[in-house]
């Protein structure tokens, strides 16, 4: 996807693609889960989300994602996937949507379509390219970058993510301060 966030910025630099190529080789691993539950309570970590760049590549990565969730109670999780429309890995995402301490968000845009079916549990999280788009019942709305500076509509202001609206940076708000996306 041409507007993705990962593929530019400071996710262009060659640390940060290193680094990201070593998490990914690590998911790969067959005691994965078994290491990531482990760092999870050895650093008493209370929250964490899923892929800040790329996405659930497999049904058996997912199967390791619910794996590191149901043994890790003390920590939230969450997630934004595109993945939903992977059939076999959709069927996971259900289960995955179901467990207490996981906020799963199904991410779509004008290119993708909203998702026919939602899990229960999980929500929508729209990406929005233009002004005239329609975000259906998406839970959350994020903006492309140019979006930001224009007059939107209310009803997608009011969905829209406080640090990309003029009202929640007047406010000064951030993720740690707004908590929508791993609460509710
Ligand atoms: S927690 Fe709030 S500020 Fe952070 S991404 Fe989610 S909606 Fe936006």
């Amino acid at each position: 996807m041409s507007r993705c966030y990962a593929r530019k910025g400071r996710f262009a630099f060659p640390q940060v693609q290193e680094r990201l190529n070593w998490c990914y080789e690590q998911s790969k691993r067959d005691d994965f889960a078994d290491r990531l539950v482990d760092e999870l309570y050895r650093k008493g970590v209370l929250l964490m989300r899923w892929h800040c760049a790329g996405d659930i590549y497999c049904p058996a990565y997912a199967r390791k994602m619910l794996d590191v969730m149901v043994r890790s109670p003390h920590t939230s999780f969450w997630c934004y996937t595109r993945s939903w429309r992977v059939p076999t890995i959709s069927l996971i995402l259900k289960e995955l949507s179901l467990v207490p301490n996981m906020k799963l968000w199904l991410s779509a845009d004008a290119e993708t379509g909203y998702p026919d079916e939602v899990p229960e549990n999980a929500r929508v999280a729209w990406m929005q390219t233009s002004v005239d788009e329609d975000v259906g019942d998406s839970d959350l709305v994020f903006l492309d970058h140019p979006l930001r500076k224009l007059t939107l509509p209310l009803h997608v202001l009011e969905k829209a993510c406080p640090t990309e609206t003029p009202e929640g940076k007047k406010k000064g708000t951030t993720c740690a301060t707004c908590r929508y996306c791993w609460t509710e």
